[in-house]
């Protein structure tokens, strides 16, 4: 079969032929019909990793459909239209015993710490197989584990209705949690962000205001517009400026989560101590938020549509990550 590979030595990913995975009786054989290219595959596409590690295949925005399974797999039948969790767990350390699988000791992630799925065919413990509505299209559905992952953070932050909410990065995970902030949450929300199409399809999924940081000093208009500083603020951008910037516009004993993976960076702490403010970093997800997301999905109260635009066959997945690191598409699905 076709896949996208990881050489843990070398920057970039090769696209080539790799055996179809073999199955456990505890997993799933799954036929790939789409997966999305996430900041997180873009991080490992510039890797270069120390030590030992061996090649794997990327991606874990993934659907399909069921093909074979293990002899202690029971609720499939051929041809189940799936999606699929992340966070595969050790099942016996205190954290997967809590049902926080995404905190495991023993944490494997597909497509990041082992084979994944930018390929024809991926194989996967049945735990981490959800069924499909009918209604959602596979292209649809890679977009339940970004979405997943933004449910996770604004429930940390236990959101109230009729708050102001900022939300820094408008990429594709800062794009649906303005929408979840908006309409499941009956928040208002402003997204602060550069270019100007992504705050554009920001007002179109529902924010009250954008701010472009290009052309005003970010925390002055959202201090501005939220009359004092937003209630929760989500730092979905990635940089270390960023991250000051969402301390900096949060109100006074509000709440600041943060999505995006940071390496070590300098930030302005201040506004922390000084405004008494909650500070949680939040990543990937659960079972439970995976499925709240398919839920919303499912009852199209996420509009995804303009997140589908850009589909490309798998053999073309290393013009797909130029485009998608050139920033020239917000989100990126490949098509085996
Ligand atoms: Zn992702
Ligand atoms: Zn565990």
């Amino acid at each position: 079969m076709l896949a996208v590979v990881k050489y843990p030595d070398r920057a970039g990913v090769v696209l080539e032929d790799a055996p179809v995975p073999e199955y456990s009786p505890f997993e799933v054989l799954i036929k790939v019909k789409a997966v999305g290219i996430c900041g997180s595959d873009v991080r490992i596409y510039n890797m270069i990793y120390e030590g030992k590690k061996k090649k794997f295949i990327i991606g874990h925005e993934l659907s399909g459909e069921v093909v074979k399974w293990g002899e202690k797999v029971h609720r499939f039948h051929v041809g189940d239209r799936v999606a699929t969790e992340i966070c595969i767990g050790c099942a016996i350390c205190s954290y997967c015993k809590k049902g926080l699988i995404n905190l495991c000791d023993k944490l494997e992630e597909i497509g990041v710490t082992m084979s994944g799925g930018m390929a024809e065919y991926i194989s996967i413990p049945a735990r981490n197989v959800h069924r499909l509505a009918e209604n959602i299209s596979f292209e649809a559905a890679t977009l339940a584990d970004p979405l997943a992952c933004t449910i996770r953070g604004l429930e940390m932050a236990q959101i109230r209705p009729d708050t102001w909410v900022a939300i820094l990065g408008p990429g594709a995970m800062g794009l649906l949690a303005t929408q979840v902030a908006k309409r499941i949450r009956r928040t208002k929300v402003v997204v602060v962000g550069t270019r100007e199409n992504r705050l554009e399809l920001a007002r179109e999924f529902g924010a009250d205001h954008t701010v472009n940081l290009n052309e005003v000093d970010p925390v002055e208009a959202v201090l501005d517009i939220t009359d004092g500083g937003a209630d929760y603020t989500f730092e979905a951008a990635g940089s270390s400026g960023a991250l000051s910037q969402s301390f900096a516009m949060t109100r006074r004993n509000g709440s600041v989560v943060i999505f995006t993976v940071h390496r070590k960076i300098e930030v302005d702490m201040e506004p922390v101590i000084r405004n008494e403010l909650t500070v949680s970093g939040s990543i990937c997800y659960n079972y439970r938020e995976f499925e709240i997301a398919l839920d919303l999905l499912g009852k199209e109260k996420i509009d995804v549509a303009p997140l589908l635009q850009d589909i490309v066959p798998l053999k073309d997945a290393q013009e797909a990550f130029r485009r998608v690191i050139e920033r020239k598409t917000v989100k990126c699905i490949i098509k085996p």
